[in-house]
């Protein structure tokens, strides 16, 4: 049986990994600005986790939501704590997409509405609702296509307006990126989220932060979104929420009621994955890394801002951004530099580093963006 070819491959087999490295089949190191696409958030087989998982392997991997979990409830103090959100409620599942699936669900089963505005640019994952509510045409299947998302432009306060004033009522909720990822780093306006939030409240809509990819600390902020000063009535995660182990929650504010049965899944809050989530809070918190990404992130982007040929460089904390002129940057800095980073379209290089990089290693990055800039000017 053949792989169902959907992705384009770098030709390289990863067979080891440890904090910012991975290694290849044939020994070479690479240093990982791009952390398996945001996910690694303490560093690749974290010993702590490690311990943490195996541990709770050895106990019980698996029971279905039919039975009481207190791992469970222990992953929801944690999380009430880092984030600052105490009072809200925790569902769990298991990616982004299903993260915003539901959330997106709950909204309207909370209102009993139906329109959801996304903004341009979005990405939310590819399950029905998500895939609808994401700004890419070619992902979305034409059995996907719904009347039911509104697309708006990102940042325009006035578009917003306009749209609730002629149709508050029926807004069910707005879906947005405190950092748009895969758009390209583009960071929320802390006004635009103000309005997002006014507005939702005055019409009784769900202002729902996408912090799949943003989130978990990343920012500097345990919610990039949380830079804007106001709440979301529902946040949804997943990348960095396990390190790698798959895991994805929302949290939901108080006023927003449970009925039993509303949400369900059978895998999402397994005791295996919420001891893999404690684990990355518990490092998270003891070392610090919200406060190191909110520093690194800016002595990396005021390094990369000094170098000729790296332009647009934004970005917050360890979600990072720029462009350069030349397109064969990102492949040469993996074949030839030995580190991976992201991308994304037309021409961004995407950085999305482990929290816990150490600032050598970030100037091993820097060091190695200025000469391959320095080459290719040649
Ligand atoms: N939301 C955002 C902002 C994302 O960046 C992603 C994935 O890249 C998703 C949702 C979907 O997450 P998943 O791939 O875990 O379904």
């Amino acid at each position: 049986m053949n792989l169902f070819n959907v992705y384009t491959l770098n030709n390289i087999t990863i067979s080891r990994a440890h904090g910012s490295y991975v290694w290849d089949d044939e020994k070479n190191r690479y240093l990982d600005m791009y952390g398996g696409h945001a996910v690694i958030s303490i560093g690749h087989t974290h010993p702590f986790w490690v311990e943490a998982i195996t541990e709770q392997m050895n106990k019980i991997s698996f029971y279905s939501n039919s039975v009481v979990m207190p791992i469970q409830q222990q992953l929801a103090e944690k999380l009430g704590k880092i984030s600052g959100k105490e009072d809200y409620q925790l569902f769990l599942c298991n990616s982004g997409a299903e993260a915003n699936e539901n959330a997106m669900k709950l909204a309207s089963f909370h209102n009993g509405k139906k329109k959801v505005i996304a903004f341009y640019k979005s990405f939310h994952g590819r399950t029905s609702l998500a895939v609808a509510a994401t700004d890419n045409k070619a992902i979305v299947a034409p059995v996907n296509e719904t009347d039911n998302i509104v697309f708006l432009p990102f940042n325009d306060e006035q578009a917003l307006q306009d749209y609730f004033n002629e149709h508050g009522n029926q807004i069910s909720s707005v879906i947005v990126e405190g950092i748009q990822g895969v758009g390209g780093i583009n960071i929320a306006n802390e006004t635009f989220l103000q309005l997002i939030r006014k507005l939702c409240t005055q019409c009784n809509a769900v202002y729902i932060a996408d912090s799949v990819q943003c989130g978990y600390g990343r920012s500097g902020e345990f919610f990039s979104h949380d830079f804007a000063g106001v709440n979301a009535d529902i946040y949804t995660m997943a990348k960095g929420m396990g390190n790698g182990f798959p895991i994805g929650g929302i949290i939901i504010a108080p006023h927003i009621q449970p009925k039993i049965g509303m949400l369900g899944t059978t895998f999402g809050g397994n005791p295996l994955a919420c001891a893999a989530a404690i684990a990355v809070i518990d490092v998270i918190t003891e070392d610090n890394l919200m406060e190191a990404a909110a520093e690194l992130g800016n002595y990396l982007m005021n390094e990369l801002k000094k170098i000729e040929g790296i332009k647009n460089v934004r970005g917050k904390g360890l979600m990072i951004g720029f462009e350069t002129d030349f397109p064969e940057f990102k492949n040469k800095l993996l074949y030839e530099k030995k580190i991976f980073t992201g991308d994304a379209k037309p021409n961004t290089i995407r950085l999305l580093p482990s929290l816990a990089i150490t600032k050598e290693q970030i100037n091993i990055f820097i060091n190695n963006v200025h000469e391959l800039a320095v080459e290719l000017r040649k």
